[in-house]
């Protein structure tokens, strides 16, 4: 039986930018279940994926700061950007700050193939186990025993099951004695909890936001939902939000009580924000929509909470929503330099899989193609 220089386990984002980085004198499979390569890569940023993002740091991640700079640094924003202009892929920045395919994900999912050639491709294979027989893994897929010198699992997060997702990473680092933290949902929606039930009966209104969790505070839109809360500001905010409270500054860059002094209006004009959010805001803070100079001390004070509405989430949406999973292989297990397993030579953990995970705008993949980046140099 054929025995693989590496052996690629996923061929997803990560999977596939390992591929095109590896020697073309190397013999390379890259194994997935589906019938089709990069399928998350396909549908996300509605199919034409937030591939980076202007400003980018490793603030911008939940993960160790260490790890997360050295990839970042060896292979950068502008080196993906390079990368995909020297493939003629056509970029278009949003908001100044989000990177996203001018036509379609393909776009991206062509280049990763094309640069990837030399490898073979083995679909509709479940991934079962991984096991290390002296200098050899041996991957067992619900099909055939595969065998290589080197094995990188490259499978992703649990976060839609129905584009072949799954925990089979975190169960080949366990079955190896690899620390890993559980997957939990997150860049997800929240749910609340009795007091905040109006928020959904704003369902389909948005409004620019700050949200601080703990010492984060996310710049963004957030989105009334049918069952919670959503949008780009909360779903960056889910991923530092473990329990507890949260805050929402609903009137960023303004001063509530610059607003209402010396004005005749209605509170809720004053507010600028849609009518009825604004009057639902009034009523989360008891206070009735009057005119400004008739408001009282005790008003005022409750006014400000507009600027600090703090209110405890009921939990997530879960991970069928859910665009990423935090948690995965732990980094200190792994070399920050090739991703390698500390303790099992020749075992490689890049992408969702590894305990980073980037807030929403383009972090996830920039960390999926610079760890593979890194994982795939390191193999040469
Ligand atoms: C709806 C949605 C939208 C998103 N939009 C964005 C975005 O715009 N920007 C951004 O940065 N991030 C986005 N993300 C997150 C991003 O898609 C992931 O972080 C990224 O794809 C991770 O890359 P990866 O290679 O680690 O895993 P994946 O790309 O998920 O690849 C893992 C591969 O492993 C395969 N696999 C898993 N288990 C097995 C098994 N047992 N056997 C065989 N194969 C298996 C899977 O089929 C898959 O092909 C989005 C995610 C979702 C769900």
């Amino acid at each position: 039986m054929k025995i693989y220089d590496v052996m690629i386990l996923g061929a997803g984002a990560s999977g596939l930018m390992c591929a095109a980085n590896l020697s073309k004198k190397k013999s390379v499979a890259i194994l997935d279940v589906n019938d089709r390569v990069a399928k998350k890569l396909k549908i996300s940023g509605g199919g034409k994926c937030n591939i980076t993002n202007q400003s980018l740091s490793v603030d911008n991640f939940d993960g160790d700061s260490e790890y997360v700079s050295y990839a970042l640094k060896r292979f950068s924003k502008d080196d993906l950007l390079k990368f995909l202009d020297r493939n003629r892929v056509e970029l278009e920045l949003r908001k100044g700050r989000y990177y996203f395919c001018q036509h379609s994900s393909d776009d991206i999912i062509e280049v990763l193939k094309k640069e990837s050639k030399n490898s073979e491709i083995i679909l509709n294979n479940e991934i079962i186990s991984v096991a290390k027989d002296e200098e050899i893994f041996q991957i067992k897929t619900n099909k055939e025993i595969y065998k290589a010198k080197n094995v990188v699992v490259a499978t992703g997060g649990k976060s839609f099951r129905t584009l072949g997702a799954s925990e089979i990473g975190l169960e080949i680092a366990k079955s190896f004695n690899i620390q890993t933290k559980e997957f939990t949902p997150a860049l997800v929606g929240l749910t609340v909890q009795k007091e905040q039930f109006w928020m959904r009966e704003l369902s389909g209104l948005s409004c620019y936001v700050h949200i601080k969790v703990d010492d984060k505070v996310l710049r963004e839109e957030m989105l009334f939902a049918h069952k919670g809360i959503s949008g780009p500001a909360v779903l960056s905010a889910s991923l530092y939000w473990k329990k507890g409270e949260l805050s929402i500054d609903f009137l960023p860059d303004k001063n509530i009580i610059e607003l209402v002094t010396g004005s005749k209006k209605l509170v809720s004009s004053v507010i600028n924000l849609p009518k009825r959010l604004s009057k639902a805001l009034l009523k989360a803070v008891d206070v009735d929509d009057k005119e400004c100079k008739k408001l009282t001390k005790e008003d005022t004070v409750k006014l400000k909470l507009l600027h600090s509405y703090s209110f405890s989430p009921a939990g997530n949406f879960g991970f069928t929503k859910a665009e990423v999973s935090r948690g995965g292989v732990s980094l200190l297990e792994l070399n920050k330099e090739t991703l390698e397993s500390k303790s099992i030579k020749g075992l490689y953990f890049i992408g969702e899989v590894a305990d980073v995970t980037g807030e929403l705008g383009g972090y996830n993949f920039q960390w999926a193609f610079s760890s593979a980046y890194i994982c795939a140099k390191s193999l040469k």
